[in-house]
């Protein structure tokens, strides 16, 4: 076949599928329209995860008849007239491309009046074709009803999950909006039964009260920057001059850890972003706050010059380029670190602004177990050689001038020993409180105590789970857990296999379940707590699609029910685990799938001090 320039309407799906991937990227754009358009109250409603339908409806500046046509043409936008508009844009939308879209992959029909216009106009639009377009009665303001998404795009609608899931996706997305905009009135319906709602008096505490529970919400710490025209933040970075940012918003208090980072959510200029350098930052500012692989709560607004960020570098606008990155990073980190400091009795704390190399041993460190399902984590953080470094061989390398260790030598993978067998080993000692060190008869062993604990209790939970016979603990006095609208999703599409590994719950009305039993693995646990990392866990979808939702929800239990790093165990004690490890089937990888040990074998060890 030739090289041929695509038909424009297969152009135009395939375009559509950059930035329309699910139910919600569509929830995303249309409620991006409704804010840009000014509006007050914006209702979202949802039927089969929005695979069936998608209507927003908003009260903003309608579109005038004469223009109605064109806001489906590719590439037409009222939000930009020249190239140089993009270099400051101040809406969330500016590409013209959302409606012309979504209207290629779906069947759409738009109501929309301006207040000073008579009649409203209505445009259907199936499949992309032409629009058809009538006068009509209508509110001011706009409705757009998207139904059958992907209808025409077999191998888009094959992808979707299931309804709770996408329902799931689209409950972020307005969730985060109602976040940033506290002065909106967000309401979300789904499947008839409305499940969130903010009241858009304008307080971004009653927004996170309906966002994460009036509990959470509570316990959360205003975060505002203090220094404007921080000279340091001008002059240090290098990267020319930028006006400085302005953080606000609100920082979890310590004890309201997470087993996740998902809870820590950024805005720029009200646009929700995601960036991982940023969510360091405010990890770090909770530098020895929280206990070791657990993630704080955060809402944080940026306020920026447009001029100084560029919000063009991404499909789904879902990134965003700072002009400074380092200075906003800094902003960020020492604005939450105040406000962490001056909400704790902890003494002894300095408030100086924190550097990240000041943090980054100490970080790598605990990255090595806890950041276990962190969504950036890549392969390569788990070489060897760095796990080496985390222990403090980092030191000897440099006494030692140019000993180095070699990845290739230390990799588990190529480990010569299948991954079924584990050599009988000699507990030696443990070093921070992390790894235990063994010694076996082919070398020097590092056990990783929190990914063989949960290898075993895996084993274990999955042969009860053949038998029927999961150990649980009924609590005696049932406890209640509100959930968040995410988190109620997944307890709904998952309750069987939530049963299954020995949870019982029970809906007892709004958001608020009743927990009346508990994985006896997790006997120790809050259970409150403990079902939300779960839950949380799951939402997250670290753990690997291909896994069934029955599988993942055993790993996600176990990880949460294992021994952590940072807990000192007893000689004894190491020397059960290893026992238990060893009459596991894969002693060598962790559920998720990475190495529960390392090794370092004689002839390296020998060859590494000059013997051979
Ligand atoms: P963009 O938002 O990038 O401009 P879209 O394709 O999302 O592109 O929308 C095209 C145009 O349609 C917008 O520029 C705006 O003028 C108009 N529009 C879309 N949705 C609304 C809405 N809810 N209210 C008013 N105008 C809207
Ligand atoms: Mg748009």
């Amino acid at each position: 076949m030739g090289i041929k320039v695509l038909a424009p309407d297969v152009a135009a799906k395939i375009a559509a599928g950059e930035v329309v991937e699910r139910p919600a990227s569509v929830v995303k754009e249309l409620v991006e329209n409704a804010i840009d358009a000014g509006s007050r109250s914006i209702r979202v409603e949802i039927q089969q995860g929005g695979k069936r339908l998608i209507q927003v409806m908003d009260d903003g500046c309608g579109i005038p008849t004469d223009e109605a046509p064109l806001a489906f043409a590719r590439h037409a936008t009222s939000k930009l007239s020249s190239i140089n508009d993009l270099n400051r844009v101040t809406t969330l939308g500016f590409r013209g491309e959302a409606l012309a879209s979504i209207a290629s992959v779906s069947r759409l029909t738009l109501v929309t009046r301006p207040k000073a216009q008579a009649t409203a106009t209505r445009i259907r639009i199936e499949g992309g074709t032409s629009p058809e377009i009538s006068p009509a009665g209508g509110p001011a303001g706009t409705i757009i009803t998207i139904e059958n998404l992907f209808y025409n795009v077999p191998a888009r609608l094959k992808f979707l999950k299931a309804d709770a899931t996408e329902a799931g996706h689209i409950h972020r997305i307005v969730s985060h909006y109602a976040l940033a905009y506290p002065h909106i009135r967000f309401t979300l319906q789904n499947d008839k039964r409305s499940t969130f709602q903010t009241n858009g008096n304008g307080e971004l505490f009653d927004a996170l009260a309906a966002v994460l529970s009036t509990e959470t919400a509570r316990q959360m710490i205003p975060v505002i920057s203090d220094d404007v025209s921080d000279e340091r933040y001008n002059h240090t970075s290098g990267e020319g001059q930028t006006s400085a940012p302005f953080v606000q918003g609100y920082a979890g208090a310590p004890s309201l850890h997470r087993g996740l980072r998902d809870q820590i959510i950024f805005f720029v200029n009200k646009r929700w972003i995601q960036d991982r350098a940023l969510s360091q930052a405010v990890v770090q500012a909770y530098h020895t706050f929280l206990p070791v692989g657990r993630y704080p709560i955060a809402v944080l607004n940026i306020e920026l010059d447009p001029a100084d960020v560029d919000v063009n570098v991404h499909p789904t606008k879902a990134e965003v380029k700072f002009q400074n990155p380092r200075g906003i990073f800094k902003a960020v980190q020492k604005a939450v670190r105040e406000a962490v400091i001056s909400a704790s009795p902890v003494p002894g704390y300095s408030s100086t602004t924190f550097t990240p190399s000041d943090f980054s041993t100490e970080f790598a460190g605990n990255r090595g177990h806890a950041g276990d399902t962190a969504p950036w984590r890549t392969m390569g953080d788990h070489r060897p050689s760095q796990a080496f470094s985390q222990l403090g061989f980092e030191a000897q390398r440099t006494s030692a001038g140019d000993l180095s260790f070699d990845h290739g030598e230390f990799n588990p993978m190529a480990a010569p020993l299948p991954s079924t067998d584990m050599p009988i080993m000699r507990v030696v000692g443990q070093i921070q409180q992390m790894y235990i060190v063994a010694e076996g008869p082919d070398g020097l062993y590092l056990v990783d105590q929190h990914a063989a604990h949960e290898r075993i209790l895996y084993e274990k939970l999955t042969e009860q789970k053949k038998t029927a016979a999961v150990a649980r603990q009924q609590l005696l006095e049932p406890v209640m857990v509100e959930l968040t609208a995410g988190q109620a999703a997944v307890v709904e599409a998952e309750g069987e296999a939530l049963t299954e590994v020995g949870f019982e719950l029970e809906l007892f009305g709004g958001g608020t379940y009743r927990i009346r039993a508990l994985p006896e693995m997790l006997g120790q646990a809050d259970p409150g707590q403990a079902l939300s990392d779960v839950l949380a866990e799951m939402a997250d979808g670290a753990i690997p699609l291909a896994r069934e939702t029955h599988e993942k929800i055993a790993i996600t239990v176990c990880k949460r029910a294992s021994i952590k790093g940072g807990q000192v165990l007893s000689q004894a004690e190491m020397r059960e685990l290893m026992r238990q490890l060893e009459q596991t089937s894969a002693p060598r990888t962790c559920p998720h799938g990475r190495p529960t040990m390392i090794r370092l074998s004689m002839a390296q060890l020998a060859k590494e001090f000059g013997r051979i």
